[in-house]
């Protein structure tokens, strides 16, 4: 075990708040962590230490006797390694706002679940909207389900509210589970930390501690947002037995559309040009988010050019700031010519005389050397 002062291992001052304490752990333990360094020996004790650290100098109390007695002082308190304890949730909050899903509207809501709490109180839900929805904006009202307490059993799921002790955990709530280096204090899998269990199932909720009611929620959804999107509807999440509710989380599903594509808030739409269109060049109207746009094809426009309007894409959902229209030609060659349209063609190419026939020139010298290789 290294021997490292705890402060310096988060690399903080020992004067540092909590909030500096964490930032600091949040950040390292990002850069260590083994998903990331895999099959680093070094990251792994350096994440570990990490851990040990800020399991300790998080905790007002260990981070006291830490300061006037160091290591010594803290045994018997759990020092090296492992989770556990007072900050349990906090780190958990931290692994969970590194790993999880990272919508664009900040982590999800891990609630706190007391033991009675036999369900989360937060819950999420995929919302599908059509491209302008997302595009715009808008409001839509969404059809929930949600759960609430079951009032014959107090959200017990037992007869009566009637509970005897857990076997499993002997009444503890939780069993101690090893990861690798780590060690997690988990809820009892059997009584779902409660410490206790049912008898006899209620026959109103079969056991289950609740019941499902609906309601319709108007929601206001921000111009901008994309696929993969979360919103967070507080307070139309679960029923609390306190009466509390939890939060819904919207996670959006934006539907294509037929002629843009989008990329964030940047917008691409081909547009079909004629080759003789593209040679003359010429004004012609495409379709924008907001109606109509003018491009100039210039003369001798290309396949595949982009013409790039700013500020016509999509609002940014957090800043408003408008993205790019990006307009990407398409050359469109005749599939097929009538006599008239054949002979006008080929006295085209006539009057270019040389011209039409580029090949020519650039391949004589290649030709010409080419021939060379094989004269004995
Ligand atoms: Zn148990
Ligand atoms: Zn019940």
């Amino acid at each position: 075990m290294s021997e490292m002062d705890y402060y310096e291992i988060l690399e903080v001052s020992r004067d540092c708040s909590g909030a500096e304490l964490k930032k600091a752990y949040r950040k390292l333990a990002l850069k260590y962590h083994p998903d990331r360094n895999p099959d680093d020996k070094e990251a792994e004790e350096k994440f570990k230490l990490i851990n040990e650290a800020y399991q300790i100098l998080s905790d007002e109390e260990k981070r006291a006797i830490y300061d006037r007695y160091g290591k010594e002082g803290l045994q018997g308190q759990g020092a090296g390694g492992g989770f556990g304890g007072a900050n349990m949730d906090d780190i958990m909050d931290i692994f969970n706002s590194m790993f999880g899903g990272g919508g664009g509207f900040g982590g999800f809501g891990q609630s706190r679940r007391d033991p009675g709490q036999k369900y989360a109180l937060d819950f999420e839900m995929e919302l599908t909207l059509q491209f302008n929805e997302a595009v715009f904006g808008c409001e839509k009202t969404v059809d929930i389900r949600y759960k609430t307490y079951c009032r014959d059993c107090q959200g017990t799921g037992a007869k009566n509210g009637k509970m005897t002790t857990c076997d499993y955990c002997g009444g503890q709530g939780q069993i101690v589970m090893r990861q690798g280096f780590m060690t997690f204090a988990q809820e009892c899998p059997k009584c779902h930390g409660m410490g206790k269990k049912i008898e006899q199932k209620c026959p109103t909720c079969h056991g289950k501690g609740y019941a499902v009611k609906e309601e319709s929620v108007t929601v206001k959804i921000p111009a901008g947002v994309d696929s993969g999107n979360r919103l967070r509807v507080p307070g139309h999440g679960n029923e609390s037995k306190e009466g509390r509710r939890g939060d819904l989380y919207l996670t959006f599903y934006v539907e294509e559309d037929e002629h843009f594509v989008r990329n964030g808030n940047d917008i691409y739409i081909e547009v079909p040009v004629f080759f003789t269109q593209a040679i003359l060049g010429e004004t012609i109207s495409i379709p924008a988010l907001k109606g109509e746009l003018e491009l100039n094809l210039k003369q001798g426009t290309k396949d595949k050019e982009q013409f790039v309007f700013e500020g016509e894409g999509v609002p940014d959902v957090h800043s408003g700031r408008k993205g790019r229209l990006i307009a990407q030609i398409k050359l469109v060659l005749p599939k097929k010519f009538n006599d008239e349209q054949k002979a006008l063609l080929e006295k085209l190419q006539e009057s270019y005389g040389v011209e039409s026939h580029p090949h020519k020139s650039t391949f004589e010298s290649a030709f010409e050397r080419i021939k060379g290789w094989f004269k004995s």
